[in-house]
């Protein structure tokens, strides 16, 4: 399974201009580690576009996996390798940065294990709808922003009345993230509550047609929801915290119907920048995904650091089903907007009508509790804008938000796949092994 993988970083690949940005992008970082400039910066510049990008050790990184098994990585002597690089940072001693050294131990990688959870669930019209569960704040946040809209039918509303629910739902959804969503085991996190439609109609009633929720929103209490007709606000209202960046997602189904949504993460783009000398792969930063500080001291924040505990994710890979069969499946990078991403990629498919393609192809927004809104420019310049202010809404611009891949199953057992067509240079969308 893992020959591809040694091919591919043994013989290269093209490096694209999105691939040389993001190289370009952490090039100070980059320098300062030698094994990482090594691999990175040939010449001490980020690759040309065009060239040939190849990660020998990397070929024999994968081939030793082959050989041995994972236990390379958590007994073996990839894990010597990863323990001394992060308890003796490989930095360049002519470096100006400050390169704290981490704690791990060999005992940490022999004892880690990888937690076997139920994912989330909830029914949006007529639909099962499956995300990560917690530590990661995907799937809640994305159940509890449907749950909030499905009493709207939102393929008959206006683009403007329908990007006003979706900004609206998204704020009251994190909302709740910050307040409720952290490891389950240092955590009491209600995943339950969160995705509940109890829950949800109590913070729908929030949202009005003519009017903007001024964020911070408070929190509701998903243990013990307003009753019926009632809006739950009787939280502390606190801003969203430092959110993480973001790197990758895949979605792939196979002829007999299995599908997966994956996003595999470094936390960003490369990473913490260290490379693991001889190694060919960089060490990551996730831990930055904890809030560093609560986001208001009056406030519990179940996302602060601990021994043992895990960061508060935002990735959402989420499979759709309709009873036993799969619909649909989709996911992208993009730390706390990928939840907004999917939420909307999600809609814009469901109950717009979109095509996939197009689906992920629109311009996006992506409100997180906070003041402004993000908009892409197609949003930004577009008419829909000055009618959104006029109700309240307040924007900024990103110039580019997610990088969306998903896959829909057709009638007949026959699958389409979807990318971007222009963020990132355009994703890829394929079928890899065609029926001869
Ligand atoms: N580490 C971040 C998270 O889990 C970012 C994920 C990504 O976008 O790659 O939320």
């Amino acid at each position: 399974m893992l020959k591809p993988a040694e091919r591919l970083a043994r013989d290269g690949f093209t490096v694209d201009p999105t691939f040389r940005q993001q190289t370009a992008d952490n090039q100070a970082r980059f320098k300062d580690f030698p094994a990482t400039a090594k691999l990175f910066l040939p010449g001490g510049e980020p690759p040309a576009v065009g060239s040939t990008f190849r990660n020998p050790d990397l070929a024999r990184t994968y081939a030793l996996l082959a050989e041995k098994g994972v236990g390379a990585i958590y007994k073996g002597e990839l894990g010597r390798d990863i323990v001394d690089t992060v308890r003796k940072p490989p930095v360049d001693p002519k470096a100006q940065r400050v390169v704290r050294a981490g704690d791990l131990t060999a005992e940490d990688l022999r004892s880690y294990a990888t937690k076997r959870q139920a994912p989330t669930r909830t029914d949006y019209r007529g639909l099962d709808v499956y995300g990560m569960a917690p530590s990661s704040s995907g799937g809640t946040s994305v159940a509890e922003a449907l749950n909030i809209l499905e009493k709207t039918d939102l393929s008959k509303l206006s683009d403007v009345d329908y990007l006003h629910r979706y900004i609206e739902a998204s704020r009251i959804a994190f909302a709740d993230r910050g307040r409720w969503v952290g490891d389950p085991a240092a955590e009491d996190v209600p995943t339950k509550g969160l995705t509940s439609q109890r829950f949800a109609d109590s913070r729908a009633c929030l949202i009005k047609d003519d009017a903007v929720l001024k964020s911070p929103v408070p929190p509701g209490d998903p243990n013990n929801p307003a009753g019926p007709g009632s809006c739950d606000t009787r939280g502390h209202a606190a801003p969203t915290t430092y959110e993480g960046e973001n790197t990758t997602h895949l979605t792939v189904a196979d002829k007999w119907g299995n599908v997966v949504a994956y996003t595999l993460t470094i936390e960003q783009t490369g990473g913490s920048g260290i490379t693991v000398p001889g190694r060919g792969f960089l060490l990551n930063n996730e831990l930055t995904d904890f809030s560093f500080a609560p986001a208001d001291p009056a406030v519990h924040d179940p996302n602060l650091p601990g021994p043992g505990k895990r960061p508060r994710s935002s990735m959402s890979p989420t499979i759709v089903l309709d009873g036993h069969k799969p619909v649909l499946a989709l996911g992208s990078p993009g730390g706390a907007t990928i939840i907004t991403t999917v939420l909307q990629t999600l809609l814009n498919h469901l109950d717009r009508g979109m095509p996939l393609v197009d689906a992920i192809a629109a311009p996006r927004a992506s409100q997180r509790n906070a003041a402004q809104t993000e908009l892409e420019p197609g949003l930004w310049n577009g008419p829909e804008r000055a009618k959104l202010e006029a109700l309240g809404h307040s924007f900024k611009q990103n110039p580019e938000i997610g990088a969306a891949t998903g896959v829909q199953r057709l009638s007949g057992g026959r699958w389409l796949a979807a990318a971007e067509t222009e963020r990132r240079g355009g994703g890829s969308a394929m079928v890899v092994s065609p029926k001869r």
